[in-house]
Formats: structure tokens, C-alpha cells, sequence
């Protein structure tokens, strides 16, 4: 038999996934590693996928997705950012993992090196060796609020640099750039001529600041901006993201769109016209129950002399664990069999993050405060 790709055989495992395999055998475990609210998908939602099937929307969509969803998610642009994208600048896509995916095959080639944060979400760097294009890490200051390096940017570029990857509100760093911020990445695109990938799916997720889009200062098309219903409106699994790019760009993608997934579900489109044009009250409530266990994981981390870097946005809070001499990965694996407390390691996201942890803020608060006091136990214990 022949071997299998070697290109796809280096595609690195995600620790997150890694720990959630392990800690699946220990049925008490409290799950602070996964990253998806733990509320259920709101039932006017699912009422109006329900109604949407029996009327016959079980069948293809158009490839960019149906019309009148592209008219809500531009309505929604509009009212939240100022964008007003034409309906040919939007694609519907299956998750926004697909976005991500199809606009890196639109614009970047095998060997292109591309920027992506460090910590980043550990998926860009396995969609870019997918690709067989290069990962270059730029480095997010933590003592500065994870905010970007630009002496180590531009310490990165080369000509053979595409693309660079922005996302804010961060995973996992939970930090939320500011217009200043924004602005000086687009000048840094422009100046070296870089497509912007800006994942933008924990927009709606912020308890400091307001989010910036890349979009709103994209003077000559560089910028894809994603964005997904996936965390606003808990709904990981109808798998349905959407994009925001130029004419050509979205052509292409639609094109690769093909090639991937046809189109996003019939079903999930539906579902996403709904939550995108109904009572955004469940997103307000979700972000203040989120606030809340925020303050109190911070809170408990300080009195415990545990440093935690304050989440602005998304739902994730960094730990430092320095001074416990282990590794993230050590760590993690050893607070999973003495405490049953799942986190996921900081070397999986970078090199930044080699000596700490990310704990997910979206689990029900009482196994939160629980897995947290464990941490905390387990963290006096080693020092
Ligand atoms: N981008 C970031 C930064 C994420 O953390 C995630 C999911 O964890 C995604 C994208 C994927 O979202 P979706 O479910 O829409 O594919």
C-alpha cells in the first residue's frame, strides 16, 4: 500500500482535542478546556429551523447561501459596524472554520509564509499545513495586554509573506484590540501589501472595550473579514459561519466552497436567519451570565496569588503557571488525574503561552468555581 500524504501526515494534534479525548474516560471530570458556550441553542431558534424543514428547505442552497440570509447578515453588518458589503460580498459558509479554509486556498499558494498570532487558536496553524503554506508566528505582548508586537512583525515579513491572521476578540488570550490597535495592523497590511484574515467570531463577546473590525478600515479589499452564529448565539454545532471580502475574493471562495462542503446547510441558514434578525436577548444574557463568571474566576485566581491575565473578550482566561516548574503540558495532563479538572495546555497555541494554561469561562458556574479552587489547590501544592 501506498503511504498516506506526507504533507497532511505533519498537520500537529490540537492539545484541546487531545485533552478532551482523556478527559472523556473520567466521567467526573470538570470540562474547563472546550470551547463552546455550555447553554443550549435558544428553542425560537430551533422552532424556526423545525419550520423551515417541513416548508421543504432541506435541499441545496445557492453556493454563497440563501439571499435573504446574506441580506440579514449585511442588515446586521450595517447596524453594528457601518459595513455595507453588496450581497456578492458575502458567503455563507459551513462553521467558520470553512471560511477560514476557503479564503486561505483564495489567496495564498503551497510555500507562502503567512503571519498568525502567537497564542493563536491552534486550527490556523493546521488550515495553513493543510495547505502546505507556512505558519510564521508574530508574537501578542502579555505584559501588554496580548496586545500585537510590531517590531517582531515587521521582524517577520518577507516577500514571500501573504497573508497575516488577526483575531479579535482573542482565543486564547481573551484580549480585544482597540481602534489605535486596528488601525496600526492595517497600515502594517497595506504597507507590505498583505491580505488580512480577521476571525472575528467572538464579536459579540466583550466586557471591555467595543470590537474594532479590520473591515471598517479596509480602503482597497485586502480585508476577509469571518464571523460565525457558532458562539453569539450558541450554536456550534449547526455549523454555520459567514464572510465578508471583495467581489473576486468571494467568487473564488464560492468556487472552493464547492469543492468542500457545496453549501452550508439548508437547515442551519434558516437557523441563522432567525437568530440573526430575532430578539438578540439571549445574546445579552449570555454575555452578563459570561461577565459574571469572569469576575468571579479572576477573583479567585488573585486570592488564590494565582496570576490571570483579565479577560476583555471571548470566553477564555490565561493562567500563568510559572513558578509551578512545569510544563503546560505536564500540567495539565497532571491536574486532569489528581483533581479530574481538564484544561487546555498553553503550548498548544504557541510559544508565548508555553507557561500557561486556558481555562473556558463557558461552563455552568459551579463547576467553574469548583475547577478553579481545584487549580488553585493544585497550583500551592507544587510551589
Ligand atoms: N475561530 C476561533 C478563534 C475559535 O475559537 C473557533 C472555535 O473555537 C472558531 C473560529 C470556529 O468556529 P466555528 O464553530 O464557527 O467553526
Amino acid at each position: 500500500m501506498k503511504p498516506l500524504s506526507h504533507a497532511r501526515g505533519k498537520i500537529p494534534q490540537s492539545g484541546i482535542r487531545k485533552l478532551q479525548e482523556l478527559s472523556s474516560q473520567i466521567p467526573d471530570a470538570i470540562h474547563l478546556e472546550v470551547g463552546e458556550p455550555n447553554a443550549n441553542t435558544p428553542m425560537p431558534i430551533i422552532d424556526a429551523a423545525y419550520r423551515a424543514m417541513q416548508e421543504g428547505h432541506t435541499k441545496y442552497t445557492s453556493v454563497p447561501g440563501y439571499p435573504s440570509l446574506r441580506q440579514a447578515i449585511r442588515n446586521d453588518l450595517e447596524a453594528l459596524y457601518g459595513l455595507k458589503p453588496g450581497l456578492d460580498e458575502i458567503v455563507v459558509t459551513s462553521g467558520s472554520v470553512t471560511a477560514l479554509t476557503a479564503s486561505l486556498l483564495a489567496i495564498a499558494d503551497a510555500g507562502d509564509e503567512v503571519l498568525i498570532p502567537d497564542p493563536a487558536w491552534p486550527v490556523y496553524e493546521m488550515i495553513l499545513m493543510v495547505q502546505q503554506c507556512v505558519p510564521v508566528r508574530y508574537a501578542l505582548k502579555a505584559e501588554e495586554g496580548f496586545a500585537p508586537d510590531f517590531e517582531d512583525l515587521e521582524a517577520k515579513v518577507t516577500d514571500r509573506t501573504k497573508a497575516i491572521f488577526i483575531n479579535t476578540p482573542g482565543n486564547p488570550t481573551g484580549a480585544v484590540f482597540d481602534e489605535e490597535t486596528v488601525k496600526r495592523l492595517m497600515e502594517f497590511a497595506r504597507k507590505h501589501d498583505l491580505y488580512v484574515i480577521s476571525d472575528e467570531v467572538y464579536e459579540a463577546i466583550i466586557y471591555e472595550g467595543r470590537h474594532v473590525s479590520p473591515k471598517s478600515y479596509d480602503t482597497d479589499d485586502r480585508v476577509i473579514s469571518i464571523f460565525a452564529v457558532s458562539k453569539k448565539y450558541a450554536m456550534t454545532g449547526w455549523r454555520l459561519g459567514y464572510m465578508v471580502a471583495s467581489k473576486a475574493i468571494c467568487a473564488s471562495v464560492s468556487q472552493i466552497m464547492i469543492t468542500l462542503v457545496g453549501n452550508a446547510p439548508s437547515m442551519s441558514q434558516k437557523a441563522a436567519e432567525a437568530a440573526i434578525t430575532g430578539p438578540q436577548q439571549f445574546v445579552d444574557e449570555m454575555l452578563l451570565s459570561y461577565r459574571e463568571r469572569r469576575d468571579m474566576t479572576y477573583e479567585l485566581f488573585m486570592n488564590n496569588q494565582v496570576k490571570a491575565y483579565k479577560t476583555e473578550g471571548a470566553f477564555y482566561m490565561l493562567i500563568d503557571i510559572a513558578d509551578t516548574g512545569l510544563t503546560s503540558d505536564d500540567f495539565a495532563l497532571a491536574l486532569l488525574q489528581e483533581e479530574k479538572v481538564a484544561v487546555a495546555p498553553g503550548s498548544t497555541f504557541g510559544n508565548v503561552s508555553h507557561e500557561m494554561i486556558r481555562v473556558s469561562l463557558a461552563t455552568e458556574k459551579e463547576a467553574l468555581r469548583e475547577g478553579v479552587n481545584r487549580i488553585c489547590r493544585f497550583i500551592a501544592q507544587r510551589r
